[in-house]
């Protein structure tokens, strides 16, 4: 089998997909390769708008053949090897079921791998399924009234399920385009496998989860919802977790905690777990119209239907701490993204779509183990410090505090936004007020030049 990648191949914004495999073809065919040998598909497709009056596709085109053809190196063409997964499997046989808490990407991959191979999981989770764990959502957008238990950080598909579903990473691993298959199988458009940055919504993620979670169970698998691992016990040869829907024992634990887990991590922590101080990030969301982002990027061809709604990606470390552009959300929303009590943290979600009016970004400043002491316990208390300083300068209720940027670079409050409205809670629960009181200073200095960068290079 062979299986091949040209690449840099140019179309024109008019051109539609087959002119990418007919300048491929046309490449191969100059270079003396026979291309009646190979069936050609898109790999990846992506938009060149540098030149905003010749706003260009870029795509890889992926050709395969059964048979074993030798490919002279030109440039461009990429030979791609066999690529396997490498599991090894083991034949030990396990005396109980295996037990995975939590049921975000990384718990819930775990598990379906796991039913897949016949060894019938047992899956957990604090927080509720998707339909109920969407009404606490829309309950506390609403009203402010926070599950603790059940929210944007907590229950089914975890952390990302409200989020814009982008599905972007910058490793290169093999186990990346599995991942992307899988999606496709359990409910995700097929574009995902093509787009350079491909992006599900959350609507569509919703149930791409719901049919992970249906399938685990198909399986033999069983999923607990509203089951929360409160303490450990850990013997030589099996761990027992105790849980708010009692007690499990098992030879094999997983725990895919992800990142809010913070009661969690303190009473592994207490019990002498390891658990590695790491750096991180922290920062504001960013709201703009999404008009005004679409033509900073594609200029007259903005809103042209042939393109996706404007993105972009930015960063400035200039041998300082870095400064940069995360998760944009285009045509999105900012969420509440809290799971603790009198704290406000935001983050961006979109739909499918990604038809709102707003885009929004976060910008974050790069915080090192020793801005917080190299500690766990430390790290986490940073976190929940600032975000009980941004619950109280919302005037608490789980109000967020914004600002407009122009009153941001300059240390003031003169006004609240009038031609760009906040999405948060629908615009509803906002308080203005100056964030650089809120942001420790190193965060807001940088942020502050972030900006004003960012800005010229829009
Ligand atoms: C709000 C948000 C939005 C994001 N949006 C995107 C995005 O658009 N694209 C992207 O690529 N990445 C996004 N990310 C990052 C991505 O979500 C994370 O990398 C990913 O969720 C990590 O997966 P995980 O399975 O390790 O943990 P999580 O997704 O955090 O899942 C952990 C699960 O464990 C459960 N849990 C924790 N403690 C316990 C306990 N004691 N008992 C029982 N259950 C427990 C939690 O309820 C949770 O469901 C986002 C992150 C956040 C926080």
């Amino acid at each position: 089998m062979t299986r091949i990648l040209i690449n840099s191949i140019k179309t024109r914004l008019d051109d539609d997909e087959s002119a990418a495999i007919f300048h491929a073809k046309r490449y191969l065919s100059k270079n003396n390769i026979k291309v009646a040998d190979f069936d050609f598909s898109i790999y990846k497709k992506s938009i060149d708008a540098r030149d905003k009056n010749n706003i260009l596709f870029v795509y890889s085109v992926l050709a395969e053949s059964n048979q074993n053809i030798y490919v002279k190196p030109i440039p461009h063409v990429k030979v791609l090897d066999y690529e396997d997964l490498n599991i090894e499997y083991g034949d030990a046989q396990l005396t109980n079921r295996p037990l995975v808490v939590g049921m975000g990407p990384a718990g819930m991959f775990c598990a379906l791998l796991l039913a897949e191979n016949g060894y019938r999981p047992i899956i957990i989770d604090r927080g509720d399924c998707v339909a109920d764990r969407t009404c606490a959502l829309e309950q506390f957008i609403l009203t402010g009234k926070l599950d603790t238990e059940s929210n944007v950080q907590f229950g089914a598909g975890g952390a990302g399920t409200f989020s814009d579903g982008k599905l972007t990473t910058r490793i290169n691993d093999v186990r990346c385009d599995y991942v992307l298959s899988r999606f496709v199988e359990f409910g995700a458009p097929i574009e995902i496998l093509t787009k350079s940055k491909p992006h599900i919504g959350t609507d569509v993620l919703t149930c791409v989860v719901d049919n992970i979670l249906n399938k685990i169970e198909e399986l033999g698998g069983t999923v607990i919802y509203r089951c929360r691992m409160d303490d450990i016990s850990v013997k030589s040869d099996s761990v027992t977790i105790h849980t708010t829907k009692g007690d499990f024992s098992t030879s094999s634990l997983v725990l895919a905690l992800g990142h809010s887990a913070r009661d969690t991590y303190r009473m592994l922590l207490s019990h002498n777990f390891v658990i590695e101080p790491k750096p991180f990030s922290i920062g504001v969301r960013v709201e703009h119209l999404q008009d005004d982002i679409n033509v900073a990027l594609y200029g007259k061809y903005a809103g042209h239907p042939k393109l996706s709604v404007g993105e972009y990606n930015l960063s400035d470390t200039n041998g300082k701490r870095g400064v940069y552009t995360f998760c944009m959300c285009p045509g999105g929303e900012v969420v509440p993204a809290t799971s603790q009590e009198f704290g406000v943290c935001v983050n961006g979600m979109s739909k499918f779509a990604r038809d709102g009016k707003n885009a929004n970004c976060a910008v974050n400043v790069s915080v090192d183990t020793k801005d917080y002491g190299n500690d766990p316990y430390k790290a986490i208390e940073f976190q929940e410090n600032l975000e009980r300083q941004a619950y109280k300068a919302g005037g608490g209720d789980y109000y967020a505090p914004i600002q407009l940027m122009g009153d941001f670079l300059e240390d003031k409050v003169t006004a609240t936004p009038s031609r760009i409205m906040p999405t948060y809670a629908n615009g509803n629960r906002v308080t203005v007020t100056n964030l650089n009181n809120i942001l420790p200073n190193f965060v807001s200095i940088r942020l502050q030049e972030g900006f004003r960068i960012f800005d010229k290079r829009l």
